[in-house]
């Protein structure tokens, strides 16, 4: 099984996770765009028993504005680790936070708030696909 490394901007924290992603893509969400400071998240979706932080765990600080995200990061640096999706019973580890890790993206979703319209052919979710919960409707580019 593939171990991919991460770690925080100043590395005080450092984590690995095991095998492939459930899923990889863009999400343009309000929350997404506001908490990162950046028109767009990358994100990789991985089971919670796949991510082991390996140094500085007690240096993760957690904020979760709704019950569907806990928020992660650096408190040194302040630097972004990773969301916990729990409803989801998944982790989005940020595509920025794995240099190795070959980012595949294969859906945007929450396209209906982007700020930053992309055209690369993948289909543009409104909001979810249907079996993540969502409406399941594309947007045209
Ligand atoms: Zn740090
Ligand atoms: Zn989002």
């Amino acid at each position: 099984m593939t171990d991919y490394k991460g770690n925080c901007f100043c590395g005080a924290v450092e984590f690995t996770v095991s095998g492939e992603p459930a899923a990889m893509g863009y999400c343009h969400c309000q929350s997404c765009r506001h908490w990162s400071a950046g028109p767009v998240n990358a994100f990789s979706l991985w089971k919670p028993e796949a991510v082991k932080i390996t140094k500085g765990a007690d240096n993760i600080g957690v904020y979760n504005k709704t019950p569907m995200s806990l928020r992660k990061w650096c408190k040194t640096c302040g630097g972004h680790l990773f969301a916990e999706h729990p409803p989801l019973q998944l982790i989005d580890v940020f595509a920025a936070m794995l240099p190795g890790l070959k980012f595949q993206p294969a859906v945007h979703v929450n396209y209906q708030e982007s700020v930053l319209s992309v055209k690369d052919g993948l289909p543009k979710m409104k909001d979810f696909p249907s079996e993540m919960g969502g409406s399941g409707v594309v947007l045209p580019e």
